[in-house]
Order: structure tokens, then C-alpha cells, then sequence
């Protein structure tokens, strides 16, 4: 993802993305967002969700990789709900924020990975890729 493109994401709740600061042995989060900026507007309305769900109850989500495997976004986090709260209470937002990680996986299957529109999952030259067709048309393909 471009350096403009992450910024964009970062800056809806930089708490969430603090591993970025550690080495790779912390987290993957050094790397920095490994996908395309396509999906920049889905990992900001998520990310978004993030803030909502600490100014409102606390609840800290950290990411710990994000990154495009097999044509798809793979996003991986830890959840770290107020320590006074009951165990089922933890579990429950652990819960809460898979959902909505799942939602926002689901959608990156069908928007292009390179410019955020519609676009399709493909097999191209050994790798899965989720394109629109001016982008596969422009055979850009993303590293
Ligand atoms: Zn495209």
C-alpha cells in the first residue's frame, strides 16, 4: 500500500496500528499494510469501527498483520477488553470484533485490490487476485 493510502487508514485510530513501531518480532504490523490501496476505504470504515469501540467501552483492538493472501485481505488482531470486565464479557467483545473482521474480509472478494471497485476474484499467473476488469485489462498486478 502506498505511504499516502496507509496514512489514510492509520489516522482514523493510530492506537490500533501502535505495533507498526516495534520490530518484527512483535508483530507483522512493521511491514505495514501488505495489500493493495484498493482496499484502503474497507480497512478505514473497520479501523473506524476500532475507534468507536474504544471511546464508547474501551475495548482496545490491535493489529498484529494485515496483509492479501490467496486474492483476499487477511486481517489479524488481538482484542483487549477492560481487564475489571468478566471473562464472558472479554469473550464476548473478542466476538464482536471477529465479526466485523470477517465482514470486511468478505468484502475485499469482491473489490479490486488495485482501485477499490468492483471487481472479482482470478486466477492469474499462479496467484489469486481480486480485480476489477480495467485493472486486469492493465495487467497490474499487485507485489
Ligand atoms: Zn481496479
Amino acid at each position: 500500500m502506498t505511504p499516502r493510502a496507509a496514512r489514510r487508514v492509520f489516522r482514523v485510530h493510530p492506537r490500533t496500528y501502535r505495533l507498526a513501531w516495534r520490530g518484527p518480532r512483535t508483530s507483522a504490523m512493521c511491514f505495514g499494510f501488505e495489500c493493495g490501496d484498493g482496499w484502503a476505504d474497507i480497512l478505514a470504515r473497520l479501523t473506524f469501527v476500532w475507534r468507536v469501540m474504544w471511546c464508547v467501552a474501551r475495548i482496545d483492538v490491535i493489529a498484529t498483520q494485515v496483509k492479501e493472501k490467496f486474492g483476499t485481505l487477511r486481517y489479524y488482531h488481538v482484542v483487549d477488553a477492560p481487564r475489571a470486565w468478566p471473562r464472558f464479557l472479554r469473550r464476548w467483545a473478542a466476538i464482536v470484533a471477529d465479526g466485523f473482521v470477517r465482514d470486511a474480509e468478505y468484502e475485499s472478494t469482491y473489490t479490486c485490490e488495485m482501485c477499490g471497485e468492483p471487481g472479482r476474484e482470478l486466477h492469474c499467473g499462479g496467484w489469486w487476485v481480486t480485480l476489477c476488469d480495467v485493472c486486469v485489462e492493465r495487467r497490474v498486478i499487485p507485489t
